[in-house]
């Protein structure tokens, strides 16, 4: 047995889940805030093990997809400047911006290339000393650390080509703005585990304490989630919410502090701009000035000589908030598919729209 078949094994998850169904007994709204837990719950048909009252929701925690169109565009701009090479991660490259996306503009000349580190990224702006590579930085405080790292390289290197566009959005600001907008009830949060690997657990005490809902912060396997709406059930039930941790293997009440530490040196708390939910202050993440070097939104004069707009029907800013799902989209499996992706719901390998194409039963 490997180290990720114990947190898949069935008869524990029968365990698991016949105390579920025993203790549950109040119906449940349960957000999982990540994509990544979207997907999981998906792969391993939980929804369906679970009691009828407990309805599992899909949150914000795809970092693509709650990018919004006018920070697309700024990237799409950034990619038609002659000698700028845009570096980032795969799952970008498809997302539609608001009239073209990176593909599009790689298949028209434009330099872009996908990585799948920041030290990719270092090496292509060492190779390359005549071009300009920018980094786009686009995720939660689970990758903006690694971005942090690279920075502090390239400015111990004094690599003048390199630069990063940071679109990083923290998360529990943006979870904030949903729970006081109250446009669904929950009566529990499933917290994100990588984000919490970084910001520790103790980042969520808000959640009960503010708002008086059970939450626990999970992996990623079958079984971390099913302990994870276990300890929620168990909160529910008793009337007493708190924090609790599904994922102790890589999460600690205070967090990584190495990481926090990077974090803190070369970013600085910023307004950002989340698709479908608007600018919400504190929820990004902007390079300081001492790096300012290596800041491309200083560097470049990035102007857009469009207005950005939303893609026509998608219902993506709906469906990051969990007052729609993707199947409420007129537009899903019938015209956006991963193949021809309407909005960024379905391309990204996080996103809700994704996870029910590929995961959820056939009408
Ligand atoms: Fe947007 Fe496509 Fe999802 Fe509809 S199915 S919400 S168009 S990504």
């Amino acid at each position: 047995m490997n180290f990720t078949q114990g947190f898949r094994d069935s008869a524990l998850a029968q365990k698991l889940l016949e105390n579920i169904r025993r203790k549950s007994k109040t119906p449940a709204n349960i957000m999982e805030f990540c994509g990544g837990h979207t997907v999981a719950i998906f792969r391993y048909g939980l929804r369906e093990l679970l009691p009828p009252h407990l309805k599992l929701l899909s949150g914000p925690g795809c970092p693509v997809c709650v990018t919004a169109s006018a920070d697309l565009d700024k990237v799409m701009a950034l990619a038609a400047v002659p000698g700028v090479v845009i570096t980032t991660f795969g799952d970008l490259i498809k997302v539609p911006a608001s009239y073209s996306s990176l593909d599009r503009a790689r298949a028209a000349g434009a330099d872009v290339r996908t990585v799948y580190s920041t030290l990719d990224a270092l090496d292509i702006a060492r190779q390359n000393p005549d071009k300009k590579v920018v980094f786009v930085g686009i995720g939660f405080e689970t990758t903006a650390p690694t971005i942090a790292a690279a920075i502090l390289q390239a400015a111990a290197e004094k690599l003048s080509n390199f630069s990063v566009l940071s679109l990083h959005k923290v998360t529990p600001p943006v979870t904030k703005v949903l729970l006081d907008a109250g446009e669904v009830k929950l009566q529990g949060i499933i917290c994100p585990g990588h984000v919490s690997a970084i910001i520790g657990a103790d980042a969520w005490e808000f959640i009960p304490e503010r708002y008086g809902i059970a939450c626990a912060v999970s992996g990623f396997e079958p079984l971390d989630v099913l302990q994870c709406v276990n300890l929620i059930v168990e909160q529910i039930e008793a009337g007493t919410p708190k924090v609790e941790t599904a994922y102790s293997r890589a999460v600690k009440a205070e967090g990584n502090p190495i990481a926090l530490k990077m974090l803190d040196t070369v970013f600085e708390p910023s307004a950002a701009n989340w698709r479908g939910i608007g600018e919400i202050p504190g929820s990004g993440l902007k390079i300081r000035s001492e790096y300012a070097a290596y800041d491309a939104d200083k560097l470049f004069d990035i102007k857009l000589d469009k207005p950005s707009r939303e893609p026509a029907g998608c219902l993506c800013g709906e469906v990051i908030r969990a007052v729609k799902t993707p199947e409420d989209c007129k537009l899903f499996r019938k015209v956006c598919t991963p193949e021809n992706p309407v909005g960024p719901c379905m391309v990204s390998s996080e996103g809700s729209c994704a996870a029910y194409y590929h995961f959820a039963e056939v009408i």
